[in-house]
């Protein structure tokens, strides 16, 4: 049996006991207006970064383990997700946000594939644009398939500090800084679009916005009071606030130190390239 074929079998084995999704491809809403769909390949996400909205959503509520404690991988059938994207590209205006309540590129995708599989069926058919937010250098992996949807894909890297204590801190499970800015290179090299996403803005040091201008071409900023989906209502249930106060840092829990540093970051790269919040992941 050819290699190929049997790597198929092998993922048929694998997806057997997995949920198959009513649809992978969901109208987007809210602060993802703009797009026509969001697509999360997993359930969960075992990054579990302290201040993630999706903690104040049903979906994390009503489980029995916390949000970060657990993953669901989706059962992915490639006939059957390339019947549905094929017909969502024949209606048109295509455009998908990946992902807004997992990370596609976390822990589990090294074995499960499922992220690239999806991918493998879009570049089939390009979208009219597909934006691929991780905080994982795991999307290097796909730099092949992510180089035949060409200009139709944008690369989305969180990047919300520079301080690799602050990161730890507050997102221990996530991958360190170092690991995403090599990955931000690494894209651009290969000729991938890619922008960071200081989303939310951590604690940072003074040199964070050289940093962001030496590595990127375009960047887009958020904060826990306008980027959190509800005015900052979640980031208050998340009591971001005491976690600022545990790391000594309550004076920049405030809107104006987000405003301070697009301004910092327009003093040292082109301003059309820094964007601040919503308008910064659209597509
Ligand atoms: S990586 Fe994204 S989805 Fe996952 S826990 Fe962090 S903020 Fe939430």
């Amino acid at each position: 049996m050819p290699e190929q074929d049997k790597d198929k079998d092998k993922d048929k084995e694998k997806d057997k006991d997995k949920k198959k999704p009513v649809r992978w491809l969901n109208p987007a809403s809210g602060y993802l207006t703009g797009y026509a769909y969001t697509l999360n390949p997993y359930v969960g996400c075992t990054f579990g970064c302290s201040y993630c909205y999706v903690r104040r959503m049903p979906i994390a509520l009503f489980k029995a383990s916390p949000w970060g404690e657990w993953v669901e991988p989706k059962r992915f059938e490639a006939d059957s997700f390339r019947r549905e994207w094929r017909r969502a590209i024949a209606k048109g205006g295509v455009t998908v946000f990946m992902s807004s309540a997992t990370d596609p590129y976390q822990p589990a995708e090294h074995q499960e594939k499922l992220t690239r599989r999806l991918l493998e069926v879009m570049a089939e058919e390009p979208p009219q644009f597909l934006l691929l937010q991780t905080r994982s250098p795991l999307v290097l992996r796909d730099i092949d398939v992510l180089s035949r949807l060409g200009e139709r894909v944008r690369v989305s890297m969180t990047v919300e500090t520079d301080l690799e204590t602050v990161r730890k801190a507050l997102t221990p499970f996530a991958p360190p800084l170092a690991g995403r800015l090599r990955a931000i290179r690494e894209l651009r090299q290969a000729g991938i679009q890619v922008q960071a996403a200081v989303s939310p803005l951590l604690p940072c040091s003074e040199a964070f916005p050289e940093l962001i201008a030496s590595s990127v071409e375009r960047v887009v900023v958020d904060d826990f009071f306008r980027g959190d989906g509800s005015g900052g209502k979640r980031s208050a249930q998340l009591k971001m606030a005491d976690r600022y106060r545990e790391l000594g840092e309550e004076a920049r829990y405030t809107p104006e130190t987000a405003d301070a540093f697009v301004q910092a970051l327009k003093a040292v790269m082109p301003s059309e390239s820094v964007y601040f919040g919503q308008e910064g992941f659209l597509p």
